[in-house]
């Protein structure tokens, strides 16, 4: 393990996004790094990639630069990058709400949790958990019990939540996402639409959770998912309750395919035996496209993948 996987994020201001990201990410080049970083008015937001000393260097540079100053860095150890490159780009904000009127966490934001409160909070009776993440992210891990918002994108939570107010009343609300980024807006919505008689946010997010002496994990099941080339890393050290289930046959499933069909993409739980039935293709639209990565990946023959199809549309008859 010579590598590391830093998390980070920071609410401060950034006169120029546009300069500010084109002069990081030379900077981040010459220190070897891989990843990706959002700059906006508002502040950073970033993951990226390097071996130990890389990442020192990095984490110096930015503790000691005087727009950062108090900035923490989740650090996951790593086999090797986690990116296949480095990314730098500005963003009208850090994360999209696309509120009609933005929240500022230094102004109104939920009360900070530690692991150790968060995870006696949330087993008392009076509180309920909501998951600020993305569907596709709580689908393969998530606090036990928590709520899920049956949205397609996070910019639509907001919504939702005025929509089923009702689970709400009357209750202590204690939000939680990946880095602790996303909850710092989002606990702070909730605060000023007068959503819970409290609101408090896990502070650290899940990243910080999972590493934490005393807690170590309990009550997450399934994995989280985190949005660099692994995919899905380990949370709870004491055990494991698989949640994922397979697209096709909903048997329990941790493996994340992206769909084969390249203008598809779309990321799916599957099985390798699912995964070859279905030629690596969310829909039997995706199965058949002509471009199939599967197919060309596993160099499959004309004969065999004609098979599959009329099986596959055997089967949805
Ligand atoms: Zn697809």
């Amino acid at each position: 393990m010579n590598y590391r996987v830093l998390l980070y994020y920071f609410y401060t201001k950034i006169d120029d996004p546009a300069e500010f990201a084109a002069e990081h990410l030379e900077t981040c080049k010459s220190m070897n790094l891989k990843g990706r970083i959002l700059v906006a008015h508002e502040g950073i937001n970033g993951t990226v990639s390097g071996t130990i000393e890389d990442t020192n260097a990095y984490m110096d540079y930015m503790k000691n630069h005087p727009l950062f100053d108090g900035i923490v860095f989740k650090i996951d150890e790593a086999e090797g990058h986690a990116f296949k490159k480095m990314h730098c780009r500005p963003r009208p904000e850090l994360v999209n709400l696309s509120l009609e009127d933005d929240v500022n966490p230094h102004e109104v934001t939920g009360r900070y949790l530690t692991p150790q409160e968060f995870f006696e909070e949330m087993q008392r009776e009076d509180t309920v958990v909501l998951d600020v993440r993305n569907t596709y992210e709580y689908d393969v891990g998530h606090f036990r019990g928590a709520i899920r918002p049956e949205v397609e994108t996070f910019r639509d939570t907001p919504q939702w939540v005025r929509d089923n107010k009702e689970l709400f009343e009357g209750k202590r609300v204690l939000t939680y996402c990946t880095g602790g980024i996303r909850c710092e807006k989002f606990s702070g919505w909730l605060k000023r639409e007068g959503i819970g008689e409290d609101v408090g946010q896990l502070h650290g997010g899940i990243a910080t959770y999972g590493k934490d002496p005393v807690v170590k994990g309990q009550l997450w099941d399934g994995q989280m998912y985190v949005f660099d080339e692994r995919l899905t890393v380990p949370v709870n050290k004491v055990e494991h309750v698989v949640v994922g289930r397979d697209h096709f046959d909903g048997t329990p499933c941790e493996r994340y395919i992206n769909c084969a069909n390249p203008e598809c993409n779309k990321q799916i739980l599957c099985s390798e035996e699912n995964e070859r039935e279905h030629l690596g293709g969310c829909t039997i639209e995706c199965s058949k496209h002509e471009r199939n990565r599967y197919v060309a990946k596993h160099n499959l023959s004309k004969e065999f993948v004609d098979a599959q199809i009329a099986k596959l549309e055997q089967v949805a008859k």
